[in-house]
């Protein structure tokens, strides 16, 4: 085994390619504090660079932590030693990538029309920019493509505007991406960028958002992180910045936000996946919808897409202290829930952030809500864990169809709630 895997690590570092051979994803179960703390005390050892796909919530609460193959043997003997149950959920994690890359490849040509488009694959920045592009271009009267921003490393950021025009009418906005590595979000993005083009007119509930409100979707909302994910390593998240002369790169986008900025579910360590960034709104990208939503000051809701777990959440992430509109928030999100579920009867957990998850400051959605966007909500797509951020591509359009009844519940509540 260790022959085989420091080969296939050679030739895969010679393509330029971050791989995973030998690395697995463990299941972990701490059933009490002391248990959560000995995994605490595995995240602050950085030498064994764990990745902790599903960070430590509580007792109870399932965490999904990647292991490379030489910290496998460790990180075991730690929590066998501790008595912390354990289950090895991916036994290889770059199977799966493989498995991925040969469907991905598979995909090439630019189709000719967005019906030729195959939205049961996972596409890359150019494809899914080209797609937008078609899109635009066969539905002139409803879709236009606006340019927010630049990322860091000087690439457009795009949002597709749904408009049956009108000037500065209320809007809807819907977000896939942030995290780069969350590929099914901005799959999902592509298609319900595809479903409001087609289904405007002979959906009625479609229809009749369209008939007082705008659309903006932003499907690449980390368009440097995406393709580095693409290029470089599968497993990215953050964005491509470097901040105080640190060697290592990126903010997490998503602590990155002027609401409880700095404070504790961040990291000031530019070499964490959480790091916050050096001040709120350092990073291009968040700083492009910063701007928009100011400029815009009509938008009424605010859904901000992410994977995986299975939730919907709603403010707040920084504090304990409820959203003024908690009780109207659980009532939306329970219907949302209830409709995704009537698709494939995906089962969704919802709550506040901090509640159902843990403590995040810095979070989009707490940002939008104090900006008094009241429907600000945080989806986390599938799965619970079995393939995480690697989700086979043959679930992307489920997925897609399901969160799609979803937003409509939240779209329709914002258009018969106007505040
Ligand atoms: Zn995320």
């Amino acid at each position: 085994m260790r022959g085989l895997v420091l080969l296939a690590t050679l030739v895969a570092a010679a393509a330029g390619a971050e791989t995973f051979v030998g690395h697995q994803v463990l299941r972990v179960l701490p059933g009490s504090a002391a248990e959560l703390q000995s995994l605490r005390e595995l995240q602050e050892l950085e030498h064994l660079q764990l990745d902790f796909w599903l960070a430590p919530r509580g007792p109870g609460a399932p965490v999904d932590v990647r292991v490379p193959f030489a910290s496998l043997q460790p990180v075991k003997a730690h929590l066998e030693a501790r008595g912390v149950p354990y289950s090895v959920m991916i036994e290889d994690v770059q199977a799966l990538v493989d498995q991925e890359r040969t469907q991905t490849g598979r995909r090439r040509l630019l189709p000719a029309s967005t019906d030729a488009f195959n939205y049961a694959a996972y596409h890359n920045l150019d494809e899914i920019y080209a797609f937008m592009d078609l899109l635009v271009a066969e539905n002139p009267d409803l879709v236009s493509k606006v340019e927010i921003g630049r990322t860091t490393e000087g690439r457009p950021i795009y949002v597709l505007k749904f408009s049956k025009g009108g000037t500065k009418r209320p809007a809807v906005w819907i977000d896939t991406g942030i995290h780069s590595r969350e590929w099914v979000t901005q799959a999902s993005g592509v298609w319900f960028a595809k479903a409001i083009a087609s289904d405007h007119e002979k959906d009625e509930g479609l229809a009749s958002i369209l008939a007082e409100m705008d659309i903006f979707l932003e499907i690449v909302t980390n368009p440097d992180g995406f393709v580095f994910t693409h290029t470089k390593n599968r497993l990215w998240r953050k964005t491509r910045s470097t901040h105080s002369g640190s060697l290592c790169v990126g903010v997490d986008a998503n602590r990155n936000w002027d609401a409880g900025f700095g404070g504790s579910g961040s990291s000031g360590n530019p070499c964490s996946d959480t790091y916050r960034g050096p001040y709120a709104n350092s990073e291009p990208e968040v700083k492009a919808i910063v701007d928009f939503v100011k400029n815009h000051g009509n938008i009424k809701a605010f859904i901000s897409i992410h994977s995986y777990s299975q939730l919907l959440l709603y403010p707040y992430g920084y504090t304990t202290t409820p959203a003024a509109d908690q009780k109207e928030l659980h009532q939306v999100a329970q219907k949302a829930v209830a409709a995704l579920a009537s698709a494939y009867g995906t089962a969704y957990e919802y709550g506040s952030i901090i509640t159902t998850i843990y403590e995040a400051s810095g979070g989009t959605i707490d940002w939008t809500y104090n900006q008094g966007i009241k429907y600000s909500f945080t989806f986390e797509l599938r799965d619970t864990g079995r393939y995480g951020f690697l989700l086979p591509a043959s679930q992307i359009i489920p997925t897609a169809q399901e969160t799609w009844l979803a937003l409509r519940v939240i779209m329709l509540h914002a258009l018969e709630h106007p505040y």
